[in-house]
């Protein structure tokens, strides 16, 4: 039943002869309900409001000339859902979800293919939330509120001779240097950027994008839709109150804020990997009722199933050892690496079966090659990851398997 309302609602959404289940001729289980998931009952619950927020998402008609119709939209009805503040901590009035809170609910959208879409979570403090009283008085309320942006300086230009750094002036930084790919960094009023401090090494500063010294070089889109600034910082002066957690500590403080944008993608690919898993199942049955039979296919299929229950497994699996407060630094990666590493084998076997009609422009999977493509390099590249973990394993002694 689920499956066929998600269907029905995807092909409102992307109507496409090729595509079309074939009337209620689905027998196949929803891929969910064969994995042991051991969710409680409010979890249970949480589950089945995002999938219904996930269903309503599908079915909204987006109105390019109205982005920000749309995403107030999208914001009504996820906090009607009691969606919306799962990212929020509970003084500033949110639900402050768990780990596995948030995997339940983003992989649930995924399974809809409605994940990316924007103003479906609040903002989260991130870096924020370990910023001085004083700081966080300044930004955190009205972040948090929506009224002013914010974004995250971490990735260098190639050709950079020297990392972005700051050095003591008085009760003052004076930063110099460039941040590349600053994610929303166009509308951004402050990005938290990594530098390295002269006496004391990386630390994370809240750079307000207005100071006399920054300036956009670079406004760009990827390939997945997402948008982005390159900033070059010249002589810039920022309080020193404005450093996020203790000198020297910038490294750590960013890689708490990344693991949880990796677990965010890794449980967004593993629903979209259900998705297309949903797809592929109507599209085999809807050619094996007009008598097209293909094992090849349906071997492909099998091959989709296995993976995406192995990157399933995984995700849930690290966080709820993020719930128990156990070092997931490595397990993180590991989710990260397999969910959209399969999501991408997935994608390519998925359009690979289809053919020609997946490549047009709107088709979900053209849309979903696009974004999953992007997010093998966003928040860490694969090879890097691969490395870091043997890293954790060979020289510092962490990391399981
Ligand atoms: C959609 C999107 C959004 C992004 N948003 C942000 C943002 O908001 N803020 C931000 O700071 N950055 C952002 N980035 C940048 C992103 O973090 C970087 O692209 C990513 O970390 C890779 O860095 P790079 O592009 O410099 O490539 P490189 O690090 O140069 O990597 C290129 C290749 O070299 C390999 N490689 C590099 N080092 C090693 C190594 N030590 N061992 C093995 N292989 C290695 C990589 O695996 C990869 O194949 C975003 C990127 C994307 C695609």
């Amino acid at each position: 039943m689920l499956l066929q309302l998600r269907l029905r609602s995807f092909q409102q959404v992307f109507p496409s002869p090729q595509i079309r289940p074939k009337s209620n001729s689905i027998h196949f289980s929803d891929y969910r309900s064969g994995v042991p998931d051991f969710l409680n009952e409010a979890q249970l619950e949480l589950q089945g409001r995002a999938d219904d927020l996930g269903q309503r998402l599908a079915g909204l008609h987006a109105e390019p000339d109205y982005p920000e119709k749309l995403r107030a939209e999208i914001r009504s009805l996820s906090k009607d859902a009691d969606i919306f503040s799962l990212t929020q901590p509970r003084e500033y009035g949110g639900l402050e979800g768990s780990s596995t809170d948030l995997t339940i609910a983003r992989e649930a959208l995924g399974q809809w293919n409605v994940g990316h879409l924007p103003g479906i979570f609040g903002p989260s403090p991130g870096l924020l939330g370990q910023a001085s009283a004083e700081l966080k008085e300044a930004f955190l309320g009205r972040y948090l509120s929506g009224e002013i942006t914010g974004g995250f300086g971490f990735t260098e230009p190639s050709d950079a001779t020297r990392h972005t750094w700051a050095t003591s002036d008085g009760e003052d930084l004076i930063v110099n240097g460039a941040k590349s790919y600053v994610t929303g960094g166009s509308d951004a009023d402050f990005v938290n950027t990594l530098v390295e401090l002269d006496d004391s090494g990386p630390a994370m500063i809240l750079i307000e994008t207005n100071r006399p010294g920054v300036s956009i070089d670079r406004r760009f889109g990827s390939l997945d839709g997402s948008h982005h600034a390159s900033f070059v910082f010249t002589d810039v002066r920022v309080p020193r109150m404005h450093l996020i957690g203790a000198a020297g500590a910038g490294l750590s403080r960013a890689l708490e804020q990344v693991n949880s944008v990796r677990m965010a993608i890794a449980a967004d690919c593993v629903g979209l990997c259900g998705f297309m898993c949903d797809l592929i199942a109507t599209h085999i049955k809807k050619s094996e009722d007009k008598g097209r039979n293909s094992d090849a296919i349906r071997i492909q299929f099998g091959r989709m199933r296995a993976r995406t229950f192995a990157a399933r497994s995984t995700i849930y699996r690290t966080a709820r050892l993020i719930d128990a407060g156990e070092n997931s630094v490595n397990e993180v990666m590991a989710s990260k690496i397999l969910a959209t590493e399969t999501a991408a084998d997935l994608v390519d076997s998925a359009i690979q079966i289809v053919g020609g009609e997946a490549l047009v422009e709107s088709h979900p999977l053209a849309t979903i090659f696009r974004r999953v493509r992007a997010t093998r390099l966003a928040e860490g590249p694969t090879d890097l990851l691969h490395s870091n973990i043997s890293r954790g394993y060979l020289d510092l002694d962490v990391g399981r398997i």
